[in-house]
């Protein structure tokens, strides 16, 4: 082979990449250009690839210096530098490992053990694993036959493929690693878009995209339950002024152009009919960069009709607090003064700025104040909604006044007390009447129950309290005593002196008699004609007799002249007593005929003494 055979051979080499399967493929051929064979080898020890020759039975017969290099770190594989020619080893010469494993390549897969089998075998997978690297190999292995097509050995072509797996690993992992970010930008994406549609179908609004010139772009129809725009009517494409009433389009394209010009949000009101029902809407434009916008348009009739009612209520209340002819009033849980109408103002005799610096204490009668605050107590604990009392109130004047005084606290949506709201009515005059009538009854009382001439309690009073008496002893079982006593010798008294001496002289009876007796249950009654009675609760019969004597004595030491009298030259009476503990089985009228038998007793007995009923009585 000569020089220019060589360089046509050399030019037949793909420029590109020298691989080790062009290679392989080549060397029959080249072992023909060449005259010597050492010109063969010495030009596949400058080949940038491993090149490794087997003989039939599988031992190296030649390793090129690229091969040498890569499998130096193999000490038993380790060929001697002037060539291996000569060199006898078995296969596997080296330890081959499966790439990126724990255990040998298997010594019948390996590609030269194939190739020896009559196969052209090329792999990838094998790895040598030196001191400080691994080293990747890709080999391919070709049979070698004689003429008569007979293999008697092998070519194995091999490189280092190192960096170029690990580049390709490195590339794979990047490309899963920006597949995995794809994923998941587009699952946030898609979730976002779902958010997105969630909060747009959340939104009670109509919300269009529309373009700079006002052709909708988009249109999410959510909530928004009545529209200008048509069920059947797809608004995407069409313009503003196309959908809209004039008025309505020509209002919004002017706040779409703001929007865009000034790149802020614009908010306006628009109210037309449907039918017969106001709609008022709320527009908002929201600029989207400087050619869309976003147009929101919310439903406000309902807001607008509670607004509307509520601002309605809040007049109504207005106008029939501050006209109302009852004074009204607005305070604090604390009895500040917040607000008084008019006829409070004439009421309390103040003007408005002053109660308003007042506390509804400070103008109340300081002796209703513990019961309106009580009351106001029990507001505010939530025991009662509202309460009504009598009180008085202390003018500006210093006058009194009664006022018929509602409360009712107001409290807000989440129960907690706000205000008093108080209504006061003058009742002053009632009260008077009140007043003047309760006299009046009392007198009338008085009247019935006290006698004309002698002012001491009357049959009546005495029939009614010995009645009552009678009752409680009974329950308690206590005694109950009666006296009942007769001027001795009075018709002769009247004759002597004249009847109205009789009467004066009845009149200074009932005082003595009234002076001795001094328990509070204890009554002294004329019980008729110049007749006295004395009830004593809680007496017995010696406590009466003593009590009856003192009256007794008491009258004759008055010393009230009766010359005509048979007993003495004094006004004198006779005194009849009886006690008992009451009895069911019977009534009170027991007593008064036990103190009448007795008294008759005294009088036939002389006069002028005190008989008891069960001195004489069994
Ligand atoms: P005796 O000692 O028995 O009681 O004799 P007496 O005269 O008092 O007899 P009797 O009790 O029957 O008489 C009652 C008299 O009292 C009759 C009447 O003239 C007189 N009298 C009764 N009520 C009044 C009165 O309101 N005023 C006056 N001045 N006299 C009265
Ligand atoms: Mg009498
Ligand atoms: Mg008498």
């Amino acid at each position: 082979m000569n020089q220019a055979q060589f360089e046509q051979w050399l030019q037949a080499l793909p420029r590109d990449r020298m691989s080790s399967s062009n290679l392989a493929a080549l060397l029959p051929q080249s072992a023909e250009v060449f005259d010597d064979p050492s010109q063969v080898l010495a030009w596949l020890n400058i080949l940038p690839v491993g090149i490794a020759i087997y003989t039939r039975d599988g031992s190296v017969a030649f390793l090129n210096q690229t091969a040498q290099q890569l499998l130096c770190a193999a000490p038993s594989a380790a060929p001697d530098a002037a060539g291996a020619a000569g060199a006898k080893q078995q296969l596997p010469a080296y330890p081959v490992y499966q790439a990126g494993m724990k255990w040998l390549y298997p010594p019948e897969n390996l590609p030269a053990a194939c190739a020896l089998q009559g196969e052209v075998c090329i792999a990838d997978d094998l790895e040598i694993r030196q001191a400080e690297r691994c080293v990747r190999l890709e080999v391919r292995a070709v049979p070698l036959r004689d003429q008569q097509g007979e293999i008697f050995g092998c070519v194995e072509v091999f490189q280092d493929i190192t960096l170029r797996h690990q580049t390709e690993q490195t590339l794979v992992n990047q490309n899963n690693t920006l597949r995995a970010e794809i994923a998941q930008q587009a699952e946030a994406l898609h979730r976002c878009q779902l958010e997105t549609q969630a909060l747009l179908t959340a939104i009670p609004d109509l919300i269009f995209r529309v373009n700079a010139k006002g052709v909708y772009l988009e249109y999410l129809k959510t909530n928004h339950l009545i529209d200008l725009v048509q069920p059947e009517v797809n608004p995407v494409g069409l313009h503003i002024a196309q959908l809209l009433p004039p008025e309505v389009a020509q209002i919004k394209l002017r706040y779409l152009e703001q929007a865009l010009a000034t790149q802020q949000i614009q908010t306006y009101e628009q109210h037309f009919w449907f039918g017969d029902r106001l709609q008022h809407e709320e527009v908002r434009i929201v600029p989207c960069g400087e050619s869309e916008a976003l147009t929101m348009i919310r439903d406000m009739t309902g807001h607008k009709t509670a607004e509307d009612a509520l601002r309605q209520s809040e007049a109504r209340f207005r106008a029939a607090f501050d006209h109302s002819a009852v004074g009204s009033s607005i305070t604090t849980t604390s009895g500040q003064i917040l607000a008084v109408n008019r006829a409070c103002c004439d009421l309390l005799g103040y003007s408005e700025a002053e109660l308003r610096s007042l506390t509804f204490q400070a103008v109340s009668h300081p002796h209703d104040l513990p019961t309106d605050l009580a009351m106001v107590r029990r507001l505010v604990a939530g025991e009662q909604p509202s309460f009504q009392i009598e009180k008085r109130y202390i003018r500006k004047d210093g006058e009194i006044i009664w006022v018929l005084l509602s409360v009712s606290l107001v409290r807000d949506h989440q129960q907690s007390p706000l205000y008093l709201l108080a209504q006061m009515q003058n009742i002053t005059r009632q009260k008077q009447a009140e007043a003047l009538l309760i006299q009046a009854n009392q007198e009338l009382e008085a009247l019935v129950n006290i006698d004309g001439l002698t002012q001491i309690a009357n049959r009546r009073r005495f029939d009614q309290h010995l009645q009552q008496e009678w009752n409680r002893l009974l329950r308690e079982q206590q005694f109950l005593s009666l006296i009942l006593f007769d001027v001795d010798e009075f018709k002769r008294y009247n004759d002597c002196y004249g009847h109205q001496e009789g009467d004066d002289c009845l009149r200074q009876l009932a005082l003595a008699a009234k002076q001795v007796v001094n328990r509070p249950a204890d009554l002294v009654a004329r019980y008729g004609g110049e007749e006295f009675g004395v009830i004593l609760p809680n007496t017995d019969a010696s406590g009466a007799r003593a009590i009856a004597e003192k009256i007794r004595l008491g009258i004759q030491s008055l010393g009230l002249r009766h010359e005509c009298s048979r007993v003495a030259q004094v006004i004198t009476v006779s005194m009849g007593v009886t006690s008992q503990i009451p009895t069911a089985r019977q009534t009170v009228e027991v007593l008064i005929v036990q103190a009448d038998r007795a008294l008759y007793n005294a009088k036939r007995r002389g006069r002028n003494q005190t008989v008891v009923y069960h001195d004489f009585a069994p």
